[in-house]
């Protein structure tokens, strides 16, 4: 399958190929790289020795972000990755083992960087499992989801200066929530329901101009790839401040991505049929085919004296309204999409309290402590805790995964 070893449950096979941005050891400059077994290959390199010749590239592979690389188009984009499959998988592309010296390197040794220069970020809510169960906890039981949600993609814009690479420290926020015993008379302090919230996002591969919309059809020709995401929430914060504008400083402290993007390419064999999706939707919101995506989830807590605990089991199909929808119903007014835009899912629960996606689920708004296998117990995240999120799509021998975004909580500032 490839002259490079590549272990059976790696999420980097040859059926792979993502895109990051990493530092190369040897010239310390940041680059464009893939990912293949436990190497990280320097696609600068590998341009520079003529292995992409016969595709008409622009040199964007020395840079700080994918944006320029992501912008030559799908076209260009899809015969790089192809090319790279035929440079692993062919013995006679390898050179000498001197020469791959110069451009693989082993993944543990190398430093990853945030992938993409993020635009704008819109976060969406499209879990039906995930909607269903905030509006149990904290509205009318009998009426959880609001007449909005089963006509509409419901989402919010976001912030992503605060958009981390996986591995960076996330430090506890402050700021105003009523007090944990009750009463109207809010409170300045550190958050003390600090959760993770299990999302996958996709990054925007082709802008459109101002005034024009996006059919569900075309949808995912402006989708570049998938990437997992932690939108670190504050659940004092948040639900003090939420109504009636919705989400702010109980969500933009923070935000963890995993370094590589998947490409959709890559995911093509995972496709599946979501949902049914019941009332009918509008026009501009039906679609063809199958759009959601086998993409199994995990996240697991660590705590500071190393014990660990898989918290979630979750699944991409889950998702009620898919990426086809998302993005055209964020262009149906004629807002305008950037090359390097983060779009992300929203919670993605499943239909088993084992599949809920945030602390606020698992433990119920915290009335259902969990147990770590140390003994302690967890209503919502400790200082010290490291959240790492896993996904994967296996079928039929092929797999491929996303590695990890993980982060470990700091205490508050003083
Ligand atoms: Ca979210």
């Amino acid at each position: 399958m490839s002259w490079i070893a590549i272990k059976p449950d790696s999420d980097f096979s040859i059926h792979n190929i993502p895109f990051g941005i990493f530092t190369n050891p040897q010239t310390r400059t940041l680059r464009v790289a893939t990912a293949i077994g436990d190497h990280v290959a320097d696609l600068k390199v590998l341009y520079d020795l003529d292995f992409f010749n016969g595709i008409e590239l622009d040199d964007v592979f020395e840079q700080d972000y994918l944006n320029d690389f992501i912008a030559l188009g799908k076209e260009k984009t899809s015969a790089v990755r192809k090319r790279l499959i035929e440079i692993f998988s062919n013995p006679d592309f390898m050179g000498s083992k001197s020469l791959s010296a110069y451009y693989l390197f082993p993944m543990t040794e190398v430093q990853m960087h945030l992938p993409v220069k993020i635009g704008d970020y819109t976060d969406f809510f499209s879990s039906k499992e995930h909607a269903t169960n905030t509006g149990l906890m904290f509205r009318d039981p009998a009426n959880a989801l609001l007449p909005n949600w089963l006509h509409l993609p419901v989402g919010y814009h976001g912030r992503s200066s605060s958009i981390v690479v996986s591995g960076t420290e996330i430090v506890r926020p402050k700021g105003q929530m009523l007090p944990p015993e009750g009463g109207n008379v809010p409170v300045f302090g550190t958050s003390k329901r600090l959760d993770f919230e299990l999302e996958v996002a996709f990054v925007v591969g082709k802008g459109t101009a101002l005034s024009e919309t996006v059919s569900t059809d075309d949808a995912e020709d402006y989708i570049f790839g998938l990437t997992l995401f932690n939108d670190w929430s504050a659940r004092d914060i948040q639900q003090w401040e939420y109504v009636p504008l919705g989400p702010f400083l109980g969500k933009n402290f923070a935000s963890t991505i995993s370094p590589w993007i998947v490409t959709l390419e890559a995911l093509e064999p995972f496709r599946t049929q979501g949902p049914v999706q019941e009332p009918a939707v509008l026009p501009y919101l039906q679609f063809n085919g199958a759009r959601n995506f086998d993409i199994e989830l995990e996240v697991i807590i660590q705590t500071e004296q190393g014990s660990s605990k898989t918290v979630c089991h979750s699944n991409y199909k889950y998702m009620y309204w898919n990426m086809a929808q998302q993005l055209a119903h964020h262009t149906i007014n004629g807002c305008n999409l950037n090359t390097g835009d983060l779009m992300a899912s929203g919670t993605i629960s499943g239909p088993t309290p084992d599949s809920y996606g945030s602390m606020l689920e698992i433990s119920w708004k915290g009335s259902k402590p969990l147990l770590m296998p140390d003994g302690t117990e967890r209503r919502f995240l400790q200082d010290g805790d490291t959240v790492i999120m896993r996904g994967w799509g296996e079928k039929n021998g092929i797999r491929v995964g996303f590695g990890e975004a993980s982060g470990k909580i700091l205490p508050a500032r003083s």
